[in-house]
This record gives C-alpha cells, sequence and structure tokens, in this order.
C-alpha cells in the first residue's frame, strides 16, 4: 500500500458516461424502475469508476464521489440532519432522501442553492438548536469496502464539517441568534466516530473539502475551521487527513490549516494562487504534502506540462511532499473528449474532460517523480496541442480585436434616459402598467419534435421554418387574446437560451455528449468558446421580424446577454474573461443594431446569471462588475434614443450587485419578484433607480396558477414603492418549463389584475 498520494483527483462525475443515473433516477420516481433497479445502476456505475481511474494509473483514487443526488445532501443524511417534516413521513430511507431533493404532495423539497461560483447546485440542509448530529448512514464506509472488494484500495471524500454547516441554513425553529456553526462541536464527535471507523475499515486517507474558505470569512468561522482540525487531527484512531479546498485561495484559512495537525492540504492553482508567489516558506507547510491542484477541474482545456511542471517544481522548495491532483472534482465536466465523433477536428486537440484530465495528472506525477522518459511522449504530444491551439487560426480574429480597439467611451453610452423616455413615449404608445411576458412560451412536443427533426435530417430547412412559423403564429395569436401588450416571438427554436446563440457565433463549439450535472438528474450541455467572437450574420431577426409582421403591437427582439453567455460555457483560459466579454458583446450588439434595423421596438437582452459570476472575495467584485457592466452596455448602447431596451434578471436578492443593476442602464428591467413579496422595490429605490421596472408577479416556477386577486395585490403593493408611468407587469422568468394549461390562465388573471389596478390608479 502507498503511503503517499502521489497523483490522484479531488472527485469525479457521477451521472454516467451516457447519463445512465439520470435515465435510471427519472424511471424510478416514474414508478417504472424498483429501488433494486436504481442501486444496480448505481452499484455498476461506482465500480467503473473505480475501475476507470485505478486503471489509468491514479496513485489515489477517490471514494464516496458517487450520490444518488447531491453530495451535500449525503453530508446531512450521514449525520442524521434530517427535518422532522421528512422523518414524519414515514418513507424508506431512500425515499425520505428523496423527499428532501425533491418535495412529496405534502412537503416540498429543501431550498436548492448554486455550489459557489458553479453551476452546479446543491441542497442546503437545515439545522436548528434541536438538530441532533450523529453518525446516522455508513456510506462512505460500505462505498470503500465496495471498492476495496474489487481491489481498489479508496480515498473516501467527505464535505469537511465547517464548510458543510457554512452552506446550510437555520432551520425555522432557530431563534435570530442561532447559526449552525454553533454546533460545530457536536457535528465534530460524530465526524470524529466516522473518521475511526473508516480507519478501523482499513483506510489510509480521508479527504476533508473545505471550499468555504476560498470566500471571506470572519473570525469566528476561522476559529471554527481551526478548533475542527485540531479536534480531528489529535485523535489518533483515525486515517491521514487530506483537507481540500478549490475554487480559490484560501487566505487566512491557509495559516490556519497549515498549523493543524493533518497531513495534507489541497490548494488550487487553477483558479486561486495564480502565482506561487503568494505561497511562501513561511506558511508552515513543509511538513505536509501538498496536493497541487494543477488541472484545472472545471474547464476543459488541455493542461500546459511545462507550466504545471514549473509551479510544481516550485512548491517542491516549500512543501514538505507534493502530489499532482484536479484544481477541484471533476463533477464540472463532461466525461469523455472521445465521444465526441462530430466536434470540429482543429478544436478536439485541445480539448481534455474527466478522462483526459486523469490521464494529465498520471503523465504529470510521473514527470514531477523523475520518470519523464516513460512518459515522453504524451508529454510531447501534449505540448505540441497545447502549441498548436495557441498560434490557431479562428483563436485569434484579427478583424474583431481591430474593432474594439477603436471602441470609445462613446460607444458604451446611451442618451439620457429623460430623452430616451420621451422618444419611446412616441415611438411606442402604452397604457401605464404595461403587460410583457419574460421571451418563451411553453415548449411543447411538436416544438421540441421539429428541432430534433431537423438534427436528425428527418425535414428540410423549409419545413423546419413552416413549422416554427406556426408556432410562432399560434403564440403571437395567444398573447393578442389574452391581450398583453408587448409581445414575444415564444423562443421555439431555442433549445437553451446560451448553447442557441453559441451554435450561431463564431469562436464558439457545442458538443455532442458533453453533459455536466447541473442538480439530481438534471444535466447541461454547456458550449465551449475557443476562440474570438463575432456573429457571421443575423441570428433572431428573422424569427423576430416574422412575428413582428404578424401583428400591430410591439413586438419584443430577445437576446441573451454576454455575461450569462460565458457563465453558461466553458470559457478561454488563454485571456481575462473581460476581453472574452467585450467580443460577445460586440457580437450581440450587431446582433440589436440589426433588430432595430428591422423594425422591432423594443429588445431585451436578458442577463440572468450578472450575480451567479460574482467572485467569492469581496475584494474582487469590484472590478468583475465594473466590466459586467461595461459588456452589457456595449451590447445595448448602439440602440437609438426611441428604441426600449429591456434586461431580465432571474433572483430577488441583490445586495451586492444592486449598484451593477442600475449602472446597466436598462429603459425596463424586470425582476424575480413574487416570492419575495415587491421587496425588491425598496431596494432599487434606496438606491435611486428611477427606470422601468417589472417585478414578476406570477411565480413560474410552481404549476400553481395565481389568482387575479392575488396579482392585484402584488401590484398594488408595488405602486407603493414605484409609480404607475414606470411600473410594468410580467411574470418571474420564462415560461417554457411550464404548460398551456397553467400559462393561459395565469396569464389571463395577470392581464386582468393590470386593467383592474390602471383603472383605479387613474
Ligand atoms: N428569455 C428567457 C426565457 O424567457 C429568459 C430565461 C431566464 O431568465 N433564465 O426563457
Ligand atoms: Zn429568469
Amino acid at each position: 500500500m502507498t503511503s503517499t498520494i502521489g497523483s490522484t483527483v479531488l472527485g469525479y462525475p457521477r451521472i454516467g458516461p451516457n447519463r445512465e443515473l439520470k435515465r435510471a433516477l427519472e424511471s424510478y420516481w416514474a414508478g417504472r424502475g424498483t429501488e433494486a433497479d436504481l442501486r444496480a445502476t448505481a452499484r455498476r456505475l461506482r465500480a467503473d469508476t473505480w475501475r476507470d481511474l485505478h486503471g489509468t494509473g491514479l496513485d489515489s483514487v477517490p471514494g464516496n464521489t458517487f450520490s444518488y443526488y447531491d453530495h451535500m445532501l449525503d453530508t446531512a443524511v450521514t449525520f442524521g440532519a434530517i427535518p422532522p417534516r421528512y422523518a414524519r413521513l414515514g418513507l424508506g430511507p431512500l425515499d425520505t432522501y428523496f423527499a428532501m431533493a425533491r418535495g412529496v404532495e405534502s412537503t416540498p423539497p429543501l431550498e436548492m442553492t448554486k455550489w459557489f461560483d458553479t453551476n452546479y447546485h446543491y441542497l442546503v440542509p437545515e439545522i436548528g438548536p434541536n438538530t441532533r448530529f450523529h453518525l446516522a448512514d455508513r456510506t462512505p464506509l460500505e462505498d470503500h469496502r465496495e471498492a476495496a472488494e474489487l481491489g481498489v484500495a479508496t480515498r473516501p471524500v467527505l464535505v469537511g464539517p465547517v464548510t458543510f454547516l457554512l452552506l446550510s441554513k437555520p432551520d425555522s425553529d432557530a431563534p435570530e441568534s442561532f447559526r449552525p456553526v454553533d454546533k460545530v462541536d457536536e457535528l465534530l464527535d460524530a465526524y470524529a466516530l466516522l473518521l475511526s471507523e473508516l480507519h478501523d475499515a482499513g483506510v489510509e486517507w480521508v479527504q476533508l473539502d473545505e471550499p468555504a474558505f476560498v470566500a471571506d470569512r470572519t473570525l469566528a468561522e476561522l476559529d471554527a475551521l481551526s478548533r475542527a482540525y485540531r479536534r480531528l487531527g489529535e485523535n489518533t484512531r483515525r486515517p491521514k487527513i487530506l483537507v481540500a479546498s478549490y475554487f480559490g485561495e484560501l487566505g487566512e484559512a491557509l495559516g490556519r490549516l497549515a498549523s493543524a495537525p493533518v497531513e495534507a492540504l489541497a490548494l488550487d492553482f487553477a483558479s486561486g494562487y495564480s502565482t506561487v508567489d503568494s505561497l511562501s516558506a513561511s506558511h508552515g507547510l513543509r511538513d505536509k504534502t501538498l496536493v497541487a491542484g494543477l488541472v484545472d477541474g472545471r474547464n476543459v482545456w488541455r493542461t500546459d506540462p511545462d507550466r504545471a511542471l514549473t509551479t510544481a517544481g516550485t512548491l517542491l522548495g516549500i512543501a514538505g511532499e507534493v502530489a499532482v491532483s484536479t484544481s477541484c472534482s471533476l463533477l464540472h465536466v463532461p466525461y469523455d473528449v472521445e465521444a465526441e465523433t462530430r466536434i470540429d477536428p482543429r478544436v478536439k486537440p485541445w480539448l481534455a474532460f474527466a478522462r483526459q484530465k486523469v490521464r494529465e495528472v498520471v503523465v504529470l506525477g510521473r514527470a514531477l517523480r523523475g520518470d519523464r522518459d516513460a512518459v515522453a511522449d504524451e508529454l510531447a504530444e501534449t505540448k505540441a496541442a497545447v502549441a498548436d491551439r495557441k498560434g490557431a487560426e479562428g483563436v485569434h480574429d484579427e478583424r474583431v480585436r481591430a474593432r474594439l480597439a477603436a471602441l470609445g467611451p462613446r460607444d458604451t453610452r446611451r442618451a439620457d434616459y429623460a430623452t430616451r423616455q420621451a422618444r419611446q413615449r412616441e415611438s411606442l404608445p402604452l397604457p401605464p402598467l404595461p403587460t410583457t411576458t419574460i421571451g418563451s412560451f411553453p415548449q411543447t412536443g411538436d416544438v421540441r419534435r421539429a428541432r430534433a427533426d431537423l438534427r436528425a435530417g428527418a425535414i428540410d430547412h423549409a419545413e423546419y421554418t413552416r413549422r416554427m412559423r406556426a408556432e410562432i403564429e399560434r403564440v403571437v395569436r395567444t398573447q393578442e387574446d389574452l391581450g398583453l401588450d408587448v409581445l414575444v416571438h415564444g423562443e421555439p427554436e431555442r433549445n437553451d437560451m446560451v448553447q442557441y446563440f453559441a451554435e450561431h457565433l463564431a469562436g464558439f463549439v457545442s458538443t455532442d455528449h458533453g453533459w455536466v450535472q447541473s442538480y439530481g438528474s438534471r444535466c447541461v450541455r454547456p458550449p465551449i468558446l475557443f476562440g474570438d467572437v463575432s456573429r457571421p450574420e443575423p441570428i433572431t431577426v428573422g424569427w423576430a421580424t416574422y412575428a413582428q409582421r404578424l401583428t400591430d403591437r410591439p413586438v419584443k427582439g430577445m437576446l441573451t446577454g454576454p455575461v450569462t453567455i460565458l457563465a453558461w460555457s466553458f470559457v478561454r483560459d488563454d485571456q481575462p474573461l473581460a476581453d472574452t466579454a467585450r467580443q460577445v458583446a460586440l457580437a450581440m450588439r450587431d446582433e440589436v443594431r440589426d433588430l432595430e434595423a428591422a423594425g422591432l421596438r423594443v429588445i431585451q437582452v436578458d442577463e440572468p446569471a450578472l450575480r451567479e459570476l460574482l467572485p467569492l472575495r469581496a475584494v474582487r467584485h469590484k472590478e468583475y462588475l465594473d466590466w459586467a457592466v461595461e459588456a452589457f452596455r456595449l451590447a445595448t448602447a448602439g440602440a437609438a434614443a426611441h428604441t426600449q431596451i429591456h434586461t431580465h434578471l432571474c433572483y430577488s436578492e441583490f445586495g451586492d450587485v444592486i449598484d451593477a443593476i442600475v449602472a446597466l442602464d436598462a429603459d425596463v428591467t424586470s425582476i424575480e419578484a413574487a416570492r419575495s413579496r415587491m421587496e425588491v422595490l425598496g431596494d432599487l429605490n434606496a438606491v435611486g433607480f428611477a427606470r422601468g421596472v417589472g417585478p414578476g408577479v406570477y411565480d413560474i416556477h410552481s404549476p400553481r396558477v395565481p389568482e387575479r386577486a392575488e396579482v392585484t395585490d402584488l401590484l398594488r403593493a408595488a405602486l407603493e414603492a414605484v409609480p404607475a408611468d414606470r411600473l410594468w407587469v410580467n411574470p418571474d422568468c420564462g415560461l417554457k418549463t411550464r404548460g398551456y394549461a397553467e400559462v393561459e390562465p395565469a396569464l389571463r388573471h395577470l392581464v386582468e389584475a393590470a386593467a383592474e389596478v390602471r383603472a383605479s390608479a387613474r
């Protein structure tokens, strides 16, 4: 048995190379498959993962990386933090678990939120003074045994106790002053017990993930970290402990962990520690193994071996021992580049998905140990691919660069709002409290089939256009019948609001099998942005003008903003994100101009991900928000004063981004608000926001149809904060995930409520 970590990865995808887990879960939930079927699929997926990781030559194979739904939920179950309302349902363990994840008729699920700044979503555990932590479930042990039976010694991976508590929320019984982290000592007893049982079962290393410490933390929280690892470390009946951090730099927490009695620390050299200077001998890593995250775990590019080995070489002088790893779990990348048989052959050699990254780690590990000869061919091949990417045509487009260089401050500034408002009143006669929607209408079976048929070559372009136009006409007539004021074409041609644009812009490639888990059984297939971005030809103009020709009412053109396109794609790592954002913005600016020239008077540029990309550390917020705002303005400021620019943001807690929302300078901003009872309006007023605003009055995330009176009440509440000439009436978000059976009555109530409030406000 090896005692060093050598080469490893911090985690691995678990949905299955062909999304086997997704299928098994969904058929179990639908009652088509049994629990035994689901468990058998899960077991097979685990076995395949261990065999692959072991077979590729990793020195240390991570264990317990499988999850039926989410690893935070797993941790809550392991340590007995099941809220009583789920325990009371009287279901078996697996169904109780799924009830927490997805809800049942009588009981909604736990809240779900984003895992740091990734597109993975975790379930938020609820902890209260009455939560009794104990070792309630031994999945990590069973997982280890299962792997051992297959001849693979794993290193069980667990969410660390402090991160677990910091990412949890107080339950509804908790007093105002209660924080989940207050219960760290009680939780540590349960962790210590699990560690000693793992030790007794022959586990040599355990990995405890503490990524919460790459974000800003209070002194008390840092103290909790120190206390936790002193307590776990001082226990002698335990495996060796690797504390893993990822998604950024540990900052002050690094010193705390360096002085804790643990054997290894994993640091992220892909998104943190860009220079080794920020680490130094003074950090006291002499007696520790530094698990260097040299291979980017959340992006798809091949690693430059020279750069990685140089970094590793410097680390040898700082740490007692250096191991090679991914910067984070490979959960965030697809399985295998080799599955992509149709991808652009120029781009393919530049890419590494999970399987390729495991091999990169192995090769770097051998090279670092002086075994360079054995991996010389692989190193040379990788270097050639990395060099090819650097010089490749399509990565640098001089026309794009020249256009960006010629831009000045006037290109991001529109006429002042008063002028715009006056011009828009002339060009766009609208009643007070105008009604509209966020863009998409329900995606019916026919719509999906038409897109699939086109992709499969079963229908030609003319037939596809005919079907889409029929759908657009239906959506326009529906909106006219309902009496909406500003119409949309309904977005039937879009599978996804980012992928659709990526497929039409130069500089992007799409994958066929590049699925990444978003939450539970839900996966996304992010496009890959590899080169300078430009727009070969208009993208949405044909559909939008078709819709506009059908009606006298204004139709709103519908675009995705540059920040959201970046947030939901794999992005380049060879230039600052801000530069990439400006390129995407320029392409969208062309689209705005063409929509305007084609007669569209209203154009919406969606930025639902503006907040998602917010850096984890507050010191970096301003820099990000500056370029994010600039990109939006670059995309939209080419519009004339008479063109009304809308934006849509998908969240209701603004906090850190509220000033940026003002700075976007959109004429109308629609935002999620139905669930927070219009509180956001007060927040916007407080920072002097004085333009059009459409607080969502219908929660589209729920199948419930709001009564007209509920909408009326919300609008009256909104009118307390916003005058009638600035208030818009719209749902919370796009309607694509809903069905017409709910959408039609809901929109009817929305239109009726607007008319009622309009009449009485007069
Ligand atoms: N226009 C998009 C839609 O309606 C916006 C979606 C979103 O906010 N995520 O679907
Ligand atoms: Zn939205």
